[in-house]
């Protein structure tokens, strides 16, 4: 299959990619690089530096590369931000991608697979998270992915466009050869914060809150790698061949860890201390999200390589231990 991965320079994007090429499939890569890092796309990917809001050149790049399916990983993704900048959000998350859609619709594309999020769900009544929990978000960040959502399960209804839509938990881990990985500007991720504090990049962890009704009093979150999340996207290619499909997975290891279960994992990953304090909680975390994928494993044969902390800490360790300063471009 030729497809084209919007966000293909991003961390979760690029190994997306190089999972399409190892399963024999044909990725090319959009990014406006406004966080992707050009270096994240290995030689021999076609690249285009363009905006997924550009109609125009999208139709243009569906076309000439010929494309079957779009995935999308371009989205903004800090929650504060989404609050203080709210109109930032709906412009690129909602905006920018309906004219991508709006693109393949008149390109005849008619294949979609969109990254959304366990926090369309908001503050959830019951765990693990099944798909059919209601969702209700309780910021910018995660309605615009549930505007979208929606969006999708309508356009489908009425038409031959497919779409599967993947719910993440705690994306984590790097490739396995250690040459791609997590570099966020700002980086505001548990583990890789945990790794600058164990180096001397940074002061002392602060842990958000250790008041929690959790094991331990911290939150506990689902991490689940990113070379597993890439997988799913691949395994849905089948159900996608009938028009007028929308599936929908939550995608997680459902073996949740706490933040002191985190800092535990990489002292022992790393045989360094990490400097830590506690700290207020965060406002909007809620003490504790983990994936129920019975769905994903069921319909599309998934199951998660990486279903320990440890395991995940150490492939987040193999590229940041060499690249501390990530892919050090911006
Ligand atoms: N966290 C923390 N200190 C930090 C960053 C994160 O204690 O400096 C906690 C955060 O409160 C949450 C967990 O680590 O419980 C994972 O946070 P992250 O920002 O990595 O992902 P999120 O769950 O917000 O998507």
């Amino acid at each position: 299959m030729n497809v084209l991965v919007v966000g293909g320079a991003g961390y979760i994007g690029s190994h997306c990619v190089v999972q399409l090429v190892e399963a024999g499939h044909r990725p090319v890569v959009v990014d406006n690089l406004a966080f992707g890092h050009r270096g994240a796309v290995k030689d021999g990917v076609p690249f285009y530096e363009a905006d997924l809001g550009d109609r125009e050149a999208m139709a243009k790049i569906l076309k000439d590369e010929q494309i079957d399916i779009v995935m999308h990983f371009a989205a903004f993704t800090y929650v504060g931000e989404s609050v203080t900048e709210p109109l930032k959000y709906y412009r690129n998350n909602v905006g920018a991608t309906l004219e991508l859609i709006q693109a393949m619709v008149d390109t005849g594309v008619n294949k979609f697979i969109f990254s959304s999020t366990c926090a369309t769900f908001g503050v959830v009544e019951s765990l693990p998270i099944v798909e059919t929990l209601p969702q209700s978000p309780i910021n910018p960040y995660g309605q615009t992915k549930l505007d979208l959502e929606n969006a999708l399960r309508a356009i489908t209804k009425t038409s031959d466009f497919s779409a599967a839509i993947f719910r993440y938990f705690n994306a984590a881990g790097a490739a396995e050869d250690g040459s791609i990985g997590e570099d966020h500007q700002p980086e505001t991720h548990l583990i890789p914060l945990c790794f600058d504090a164990a180096t001397g990049r940074r002061g002392a962890l602060k842990v958000f809150g250790s008041d929690y009704p959790t094991p331990d009093g911290t939150c506990l979150r689902d991490y689940v790698h990113v070379d597993d999340l890439s997988r799913a996207h691949i395994a849905v290619f089948d159900k996608l061949g009938t028009p007028g499909t929308c599936v929908d997975y939550n995608l997680g290891t459902g073996n949740p860890s706490s933040v002191l279960e985190v800092i535990n994992a990489v002292k022992e990953v790393t045989g360094l201390d990490v400097p830590y304090e506690m700290d207020d909680r965060r406002e909007g975390d809620p003490p504790a999200l983990y994936a129920d994928s019975k769905k994903a494993n069921e319909e599309l044969g998934w199951v998660p390589k990486y279903n320990d902390i440890t395991s995940l800490v150490a492939s987040a360790w193999k590229w940041h231990k060499d690249h501390p300063k990530g892919y050090d471009d911006k």
